[in-house]
C-alpha cells in the first residue's frame, strides 16, 4: 500500500480484527471516538455498566431505600473485594476495598512492621511511587525506624538481586511496587516475596498498576499484604476506593494502626473498648464511598469477565505493536525506549524518553492523543487491553511523528501544569 510502506497499518487492522477482546470497546462510553486515549492506567474510561449501576443506585438505592441501603451496602466491601481478588490471585475474603491506597498503605505497613518487633528497617526502592516513599518516610519518622531505600534503574525496574542484596535480619518490611509506575517494569514478584520471607520479613506490594492488567497470582506467591487502585486498569472512576488484600492466616495475627468502627468486632454493639473484627474487615476504619464502591465493583467485574490471562495477552501484544512503532518512527527522531523490551517483564504501558517530553506532551494532547508526562523527560503510554485498539495506536503514533518531525512541540511552554 503507498500510503503504509512499513505495512504497519495493515498489521494494526489485522491485530484489531483477530482481537478477541474487540467487543469489549463497546462496553464503555466513549464520546470522542477522534480521541485516542492512552490513560487509562492513570484513570480508565467508564463503562456504561458502570454508569447505569449508578443511576440505579442514586435513583433508588439513595433515592428511594436510604438508611435501609446499609443492610446490602455493608457487604460492598468485600463482594468488590471478591471479584478484585479473582484478577490478582487471591481467595475470598481476603480482599476488601477501603479508602485509598496511600492509608492502605500505611495501615498495612504499620501493621507489618509492629508483627516484626525488634526488626528496624522497611526496605523500599527510589523508583516507587512517591506516595509510597512518602508513606514510609513518615511511618519510619513516626516510629524510630530505618528505611533502606534501593536504587533503581528507570528503565528496567526493581531486581530481586538488588534486594536479596539489601536484606538482613533487621529488615521487617519489604514494600514495592509490582509494576512500575513509570517504566511499566514488572517486577519478580514471586522471586522478591520468597527472597523476603526467607530473611524473615513481610512483603508488601503495590498493585496500583499490575490490578487488572497483569496476572499477580498473590496466593501463589505466598504474598502477605497488598493494595491498589481501582481508578486505573479497573475502571473504577475517579478517586474510587481502593483495594487491600491481607493473606488469610495471617489476618487474625494483625494489628493496624487507625482503629476505627468498622474495624470493630461486632461493631454496631456499639462497645466502648476497640476489639478488632477476625477477618478482612479489621482493616477497614470509617464509612465508606458508597458510590464509588458500585463504581470500583461494575469496573472490577467487566476486566473478570474478559479474563486476566487474556487482558494481559493483548496488553503485551499492543505494548509490543507500540514498540514497534517507535522503533520505526520515532528513535530516528530523537526517542528512547525508556521501558523493558522483553515482553514478559513489561505492564501495559510504555514509557518513552525525549528531551522535551513536556512539550512533545503538550502538543500530542492537541492533537487528539492524551498520554502522561512523567519525570524526568518522559512519555507515558498507556494501553487498556477492553478499550485500545491497534488501529489507534497507529494513529497516535502517526500524529506523534508528524508532530516532532516537523518541530511543532516547540510552540508549547516548556512551563509544567500543576497536574501532569
Ligand atoms: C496511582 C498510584 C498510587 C495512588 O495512590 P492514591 O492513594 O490513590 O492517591 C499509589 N501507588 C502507586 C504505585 C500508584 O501508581
Amino acid at each position: 500500500m503507498a500510503d503504509d510502506p512499513d505495512g504497519l497499518l495493515a498489521r494494526a487492522r489485522r491485530l484489531d480484527a483477530e482481537d478477541p477482546l474487540a467487543r469489549y470497546r463497546d462496553r464503555f462510553v466513549i464520546n470522542d471516538p477522534d480521541t485516542v486515549y492512552l490513560d487509562g492506567n492513570s484513570l480508565g474510561r467508564l463503562p456504561k455498566a458502570t454508569r447505569d449501576r449508578l443511576r440505579q443506585v442514586i435513583d433508588v438505592e439513595w433515592g428511594v431505600d436510604l438508611i435501609r441501603g446499609w443492610d446490602r451496602w455493608i457487604e460492598l466491601g468485600r463482594q468488590a473485594g471478591d471479584v478484585i481478588g479473582e484478577l490478582v490471585g487471591a481467595e475470598p475474603g481476603e480482599v476488601t476495598l477501603s479508602d485509598s491506597t496511600s492509608v492502605n498503605l500505611y495501615k498495612l505497613a504499620a501493621a507489618a512492621v509492629a508483627a516484626r518487633p525488634g526488626r528496624r528497617v522497611v526496605l523500599t526502592d527510589d523508583d516507587n511511587f512517591p506516595t509510597d516513599q512518602y508513606l514510609l518516610q513518615g511511618l519510619a519518622e513516626a516510629g524510630g525506624l530505618d528505611l533502606r531505600v534501593l536504587p533503581t534503574d528507570l528503565d528496567r525496574g526493581v531486581r530481586l538481586a538488588d534486594v536479596r542484596a539489601a536484606l538482613d535480619g533487621d529488615v521487617a518490611l519489604v514494600c514495592l511496587s509490582h509494576v512500575a509506575y513509570r517504566s511499566g517494569a514488572v517486577a519478580d514478584l514471586a522471586g522478591i516475596t520468597a527472597a523476603t520471607h526467607e530473611a524473615g520479613a513481610l512483603a508488601l506490594w503495590d498493585l496500583s498498576h499490575s490490578a487488572g492488567s497483569v496476572p499477580v497470582g498473590l496466593g501463589a506467591a505466598g504474598v502477605d499484604l497488598a493494595t491498589g487502585c481501582t481508578y486505573k486498569h479497573l475502571n473504577g472512576g475517579p478517586g474510587a476506593p481502593a483495594f487491600l488484600y491481607v493473606r488469610r492466616d495471617l489476618q487474625a495475627g494483625l494489628r493496624q494502626p487507625i482503629w476505627g468502627w468498622f474495624g470493630q468486632a461486632d461493631q454496631f454493639s456499639m462497645a466502648g473498648r476497640y476489639e478488632p473484627a477476625d477477618g478482612i474487615e479489621r482493616f477497614l476504619v470509617g464509612t465508606p464511598g458508597v458510590l464509588g464502591g458500585y463504581a470500583a465493583l461494575e469496573g472490577a467485574r467487566l476486566s473478570a469477565e474478559a479474563g486476566i490471562e487474556a487482558i494481559a495477552a493483548k496488553a503485551r501484544a499492543l505494548t509490543g505493536y507500540l514498540i514497534e512503532l517507535a522503533d520505526a518512527w520515532l528513535v530516528p527522531l530523537g526517542f528512547r525506549l525508556a521501558s523493558p523490551r522483553e515482553d514478559a517483564h513489561r505492564g501495559a504501558h510504555v514509557t518513552l524518553h525525549h528531551g522535551q517530553a513536556w512539550q512533545v506532551c503538550q502538543a500530542l494532547k492537541e492533537a487528539g492523543v492524551i498520554p502522561d508526562f512523567r519525570t524526568p523527560d518522559r512519555l507515558r503510554l498507556g494501553v487498556a487491553p477492553l478499550y485500545t485498539s491497534f488501529g489507534e495506536l497507529h494513529v497516535a503514533m502517526s500524529r506523534l511523528r508528524g508532530i516532532v518531525s516537523a518541530g511543532r512541540h516547540e510552540r508549547f511552554s516548556t512551563r509544567r501544569s500543576r497536574v501532569t
